[in-house]
């Protein structure tokens, strides 16, 4: 599973147009869709603050 940080996510919206999926976007906060996450990590591996982490 794949969860933010809320406290250190900056909302610049990179892992957004970094996921293949769809499976998140940012509104105020950060929102993963678990269903739609195939757990590529492409959004780990471009988030420039590492506020995303796999668990
Ligand atoms: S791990 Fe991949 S599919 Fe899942 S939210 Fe991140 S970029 Fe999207
Ligand atoms: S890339 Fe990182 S800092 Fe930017 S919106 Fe996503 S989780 Fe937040």
């Amino acid at each position: 599973m794949v969860l933010v940080a809320e406290e250190i996510c900056v909302g610049c919206g990179r892992c957004e147009a970094f996921c293949p999926e769809d499976a998140l976007w940012v509104w105020g906060c950060l929102e993963i869709d678990s269903e739609k996450c195939t757990e590529c990590l492409n959004c780990i591996e471009n988030c420039p603050v590492d506020a995303i982490s796999q668990q």
